[in-house]
């Protein structure tokens, strides 16, 4: 910003945890990047030479990447400058596999596409770190063994089920939604047309069913952190109820489906 004196203001560099969510090429050897920062939720900025320099940004822009980000806002103008970004996790670090890159892809897309920009939301950050961690599987298991595709549908379905719960779009699982007679250990079936589940007596045509164990688990994600579930926990379904589930919900919020559930589905 030029004063009338003719200085130049820089304005205050700020600094935050972040997640990098997706990088655009623009003019020259820019980069336009999207974060999700703890501090003030979705920042998109410029990363001035980031194709060139890569003594400011190395690696650190690779998507998925958790880092400490500086950046300035620039008066006027909705793009922050990106100053420069440290490496605190990288998806890099650990052996990529196309399950993994998909569940990766997951994550940043389902940030992107329900979050607003600027408006920070601690709980979701501290969901996304915890489960970003939970797929960085030799790592966390300390061994450096053969990844398994089996092992991201934990920390994949955890992060969908609790991104519901806080942004408000997940109704009780534990009763009826027609006439709230409670469900545990009952059948119970959802619809692509409402929210929530219903009992064997108001079960739609073409409705699906959520099985015992996939709501068992969900109702102990609800007390656990991602850590607490080790893969072998995995029922038969995969959860895979539960996550068409969730996606149903997320798609009729957005109106329309995101890429990787697709793909994701195609893992299944
Ligand atoms: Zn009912």
């Amino acid at each position: 910003m030029r004063a009338a004196d003719g200085t130049i203001h820089e304005m205050a560099l700020k600094s935050s945890e972040a997640v990098v969510l997706r990088t655009y090429p623009l003019r020259e050897a820019d980069l336009l990047v999207t974060l999700f920062t703890r501090a003030e939720g979705k920042v998109r900025g410029v990363a001035k030479s980031a194709k060139r320099s890569r003594k400011r940004f190395g690696g650190a822009l690779e998507p998925l990447t958790c880092v400490r980000a500086y950046w300035q806002d620039r008066a006027g103008n909705e793009l922050a400058r990106l100053d420069s970004c440290d490496v605190l996790l990288s998806p890099l670090a650990s052996a990529m596999d196309y399950a993994r890159a998909v569940a990766l892809a997951h994550v940043a897309e389902m940030l992107d596409e329900l979050l607003p920009d600027r408006e920070p939301n601690d709980s979701v950050f501290r969901l996304a770190w915890g489960v970003l961690q939970a797929l960085d599987f030799p790592a966390a298991a300390g061994t450096g063994a053969p990844e398994k595709s089996s092992e991201i549908w934990i920390p994949v379905t955890y992060f969908d089920l609790w991104t519901m719960r806080l942004l408000g779009y997940l109704p009780s699982l534990e009763e009826c939604i027609e006439c709230g007679e409670p469900l545990a250990g009952k059948p119970a079936y959802f619809h692509a047309l409402r929210d929530g589940l219903v009992c064997a007596t108001h079960r739609r045509i073409a409705s699906s069913e959520m099985t015992v164990e996939s709501r068992a688990l969900a109702a102990e994600m609800f007390r656990n952190p991602v850590n607490h579930f080790s893969p072998e926990r995995l029922p038969t379904s995969r959860l895979a109820d539960l996550r068409k589930f969730l996606m149903q919900i997320i798609h009729r919020h957005l109106d329309r489906t995101l890429q990787t559930s697709a793909q994701l589905e195609k893992l299944d």
